[in-house]
């Protein structure tokens, strides 16, 4: 978890950050890293450091990283970013904030639905049953430039809200909804179904969970498996009223785990175009 260190934005934002100016040093360690990278900081002062044996960037600095000596790694790193401030030149940082609630673990949100003597799902199957939330999507996974920054994210989250659809996010996804003030308490309650908006004011959460990064994935499914225990909407995963959405994934990353998560049984939907289908023969 950041304790309570900001994010600056997702997957498409690392070459905008370096435009301002101000990023004393970007640290990389495997995925998700776009390919003119250390082109672009070679024109600003930032360092771009990669941490992993298996990455490493002509024209990088290479801190490698142990979790055995993961602290004075960290120091050395952030030694490096802070002897390189002096080199800092002219900035322009847009000055564009949102607040967001983060960290919604399964533990969590079953303890927030029951409180702590009575923890469980029963509240969340309920409203389901009783038709006031129509179900649960989870819509994750990366941004992608084949299309406007956040764009499906943003229309597929903001349809789902007013079809009374509770939505939980992780990854590149979920900063795009925060960026909407859809991780905000009742901030974002106006822009979504009567239903969810009631059910949400009940219990007191956003109408988008933030559940963590995309390789916290699996404590969606964890929910899910939950909610099937706790009866009422069907035997398993496949029978309850929900949803897996990537819609501009680009990671392989992604691919991997929308594969477990159709092998969980979840209904799942990879949204935009295949990088590989102009290959049919192969497909
Ligand atoms: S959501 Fe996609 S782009 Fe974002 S960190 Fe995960 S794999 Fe990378």
């Amino acid at each position: 978890m950041r304790q309570g260190i900001p994010a600056a934005g997702n997957f498409l934002h690392q070459e905008l950050a370096i435009l301002t100016g101000s990023v004393e040093a970007m640290v990389v360690d495997v995925q998700c890293i776009m390919q003119a990278l250390v082109d672009l900081a070679s024109n600003f002062h930032t360092k771009i450091i990669t941490t992993s044996s298996k990455v490493k960037i002509k024209g990088a600095t290479h801190i490698e990283f142990n979790e055995h000596e993961a602290l004075t790694i960290a120091k050395n790193i952030l030694k490096e970013a802070i002897d390189n401030y002096s080199n800092r030149g002219k900035t322009q940082i847009p000055q564009v904030k949102e607040d967001l609630i983060p960290g919604f673990s399964h533990e969590y949100i079953n303890y927030m639905l029951g409180g702590t003597y009575r923890a469980s799902f029963r509240p969340l199957n309920d409203a389901i049953m009783s038709g006031r939330i129509r179900g649960v999507a989870a819509i994750v996974g990366c941004n992608n430039p084949r299309s406007s920054q956040d764009y499906l994210h943003v229309k597929v989250t903001r349809e789902l809200l007013q079809q009374d659809v509770l939505v939980v996010e992780t990854g590149c996804g979920a900063i795009a909804s925060a960026k909407l003030g859809l991780l905000l308490g009742e901030a974002g309650l106006d822009q979504v179904g009567p239903g969810l908006r009631e059910v949400c004011e009940a219990i007191g959460i956003p109408p988008v969970l933030h559940m963590g990064s995309c390789v916290d994935n699996t404590r969606i499914l964890t929910v899910l498996t939950q909610m099937v225990e706790e009866g009422g909407l069907g035997d398993d995963i496949d029978q309850i009223p929900a949803v897996g959405l990537a819609p501009e994934w680009m990671s392989e990353k992604a691919l991997a785990i929308g594969t477990y998560c159709v092998a969980s049984g979840a209904y799942v939907i990879f949204g935009g175009s295949s990088p590989v289908s102009g290959m049919p023969d192969r497909v």
